[in-house]
């Protein structure tokens, strides 16, 4: 230690050294603690990573204040409610979604503090295939506070979080994790100045709500931002490349997507190109070539570019072990079953991942276990990426898990296809607003390959279809079981009633 009280070299050991405290960085660690392993986890930001700070929960915070909107004119045009909407304060509406985000922050840290997982925080990088260099170290506040909890039972006697900065070289004995996760991609030309041109990290930080977006991306993140600006009254245009938006769900989704996005009054344009895009005093001027190849000019306050995300792998070193990345920037597995990567002992998860991983926060949750697991010499199943569930939060939301239609000829099945519109069913009448279920199976009463949904709720009723596609069920099991009526997921039932041949209210 110098004069200054900054450590200026320390080496410790750890049975397990994980780089970044995302959702796939923390789950790793927090399982491998209770798994009985001494647990270094790095992070140089804050633990929960961009799913809690940037991502899915301050998103989906903010869609829900969206639905309130919405149910506010609802009310008032098909259910005789005299109720009108005043205003959105988004003043109040960012402290109640960052409460909500502070919470689950202080909830991860307590979760790894009492684990007894060393939360070190600062920048690590790789210098070999077992050992990791972290520049700024330091335990974590939370971390500090509660040292008694920070050493874990099974770590170098005394061992605890490095709570002065500086450099510290940490060895790890049985494994690395890379969990450094990914950042908004950004088109030259385009770059992001925060105010008129912004990624959807901006977006949650802007000062006040547009009048007007153009949002460029028809994928999930780019939908979902649509979706809530149209709600807080925004005029919206969503321009997206691909022929259609969602491009990688089934074609009925994608269609019943849009249809019920326009419904809206948002202007959808999918197989459209932004040409350029101008950055003047109070917003931006941008050309969009239209699908039909016509040249519009749109004007908005603020041009939101969703237009995927980008795996973060600067700075850490990844040649000191021998590894690199794909011309895309992912780190590919060389054994998929064990998530391990061509060094023996370094393992990745979460969105470092290239498909078919899927760059979700559940699917990372899976992955930290399966490699915590690994790790402790147990041997857990591969993660099923065909049964993970995918979800647009937006209205109306889209869920689906396994193969759409295409996919499942694609790959030489004959299939039988049910489609039923929610509308078929008593509750999808009274929540209004159209939504379909369709299922994907194999011909002559086979394996169920696909569900797919859209309509209000549909991320909470997605959950009985994991399990149907994940346990390889044929429709003639799902028949057997009977769905609570009047609900939306009674729909879900009747259409494999129907596959099943025993069809109630469709034939
Ligand atoms: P990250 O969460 O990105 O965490 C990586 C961490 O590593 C960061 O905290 C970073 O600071 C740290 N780090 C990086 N490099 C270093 C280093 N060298 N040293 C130390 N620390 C480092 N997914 C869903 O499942 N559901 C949703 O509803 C959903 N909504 C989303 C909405 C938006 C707007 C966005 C952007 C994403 C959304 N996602 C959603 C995706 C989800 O957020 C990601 O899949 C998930 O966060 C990936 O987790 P990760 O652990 O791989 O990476």
């Amino acid at each position: 230690m110098n004069t200054r009280g900054v450590n200026t070299q320390a080496t410790d050991t750890a049975d397990v050294i994980v780089i970044g405290g995302g959702t796939g960085g923390y789950s790793t660690a927090l399982r491998a603690a209770a798994l009985g392993l001494d647990v270094v986890l790095v992070e140089r930001d804050r633990i929960g990573g961009t799913c809690l700070h940037r991502g899915c929960i301050p998103s989906k915070a903010m869609l829900h204040a969206a639905e309130l909107v919405d149910g506010i004119a609802e009310a008032r045009e098909r259910w005789g409610v005299k109720a009108t909407l005043d205003s959105v304060d988004w003043a109040a509406l960012v402290a109640t979604r960052d409460d909500i985000v502070a919470r689950n922050h202080k909830g991860v840290e307590a979760h790894l503090a009492h684990a007894g997982v060393r939360v070190v925080r600062g920048s690590a990088r790789l210098t070999g295939a077992r050992t990791v260099r972290v520049e700024g170290a330091g335990s974590t506040p939370e971390a500090r506070a509660d040292s008694t909890l920070g050493a874990h039972a099974g770590s170098t006697p005394g061992a605890q979080s490095p709570s002065v900065p500086g450099v510290y070289d940490f060895t790890a004995r049985r494994g690395i994790v890379l969990a450094t996760g990914s950042r908004p991609r950004v088109l030259p030309g385009l770059e992001p100045d925060g105010r008129r041109v912004v990624t959807s990290d901006d977006a949650l930080f802007a000062p006040g709500l547009p009048a007007s977006v153009l949002v460029l991306g028809g994928g999930a993140i780019g939908v979902e931002y649509a979706s809530f600006h149209r709600s807080m009254g925004a005029e919206v245009t969503l321009v997206e490349a691909a022929d259609r938006i969602v491009p990688l769900e089934d074609g009925d989704v994608s269609r019943h997507l849009t249809r019920g996005l326009k419904k809206r009054g948002i202007d959808v344009q999918a197989g459209a190109r932004l040409l350029d895009a101008e950055v003047l005093e109070n917003g931006v001027r941008a050309r969009v070539r239209t699908v039909r190849g016509e040249t519009r000019t749109v004007e908005a306050e603020r041009l939101l570019v969703a237009v995927g995300r980008v795996p973060v792998t600067e700075g850490l070193d990844l040649a000191a072990a021998g590894l690199t990345t794909d011309e895309r920037g992912f780190v590919v597995p060389a054994d998929w079953n064990r998530l391990r990567t061509a060094a023996p002992g370094i393992h990745v998860v979460g969105d470092l991942l290239p498909p078919p991983a899927l760059g979700l926060a559940h699917a990372s949750f899976a992955e930290g276990l399966l490699v915590a697991e690994t790790l402790a010499g147990l041997r857990p199943a591969p993660v099923d990426y065909a049964a993970v569930p995918r979800v647009t939060y937006s209205s109306p939301q889209t869920a689906s898990v396994g193969l759409s239609e295409t996919e499942a000829r694609a790959r030489g099945r004959e299939v039988e296809v049910n489609t039923m519109p929610l509308t078929a069913v008593a509750k999808g009448m009274v929540h209004g607003g159209g939504g379909m279920v369709k299922v994907v199976a194999e011909a002559g009463g086979g394996q169920v390959l696909g569900v797919h949904l859209v309509g209000p709720n549909v991320s909470e009723m997605i959950a009985e279809s994991q399990l149907i596609v994940g346990w390889d069920a044929e429709p003639s099991d799902v028949a057997r079981h009977v769905h609570a009526h009047p609900t939306l997921s009674e729909a879900v039932g009747e259409v494999f009633l129907t596959l099943a041949g025993r069809g109630l209210h469709q034939q």
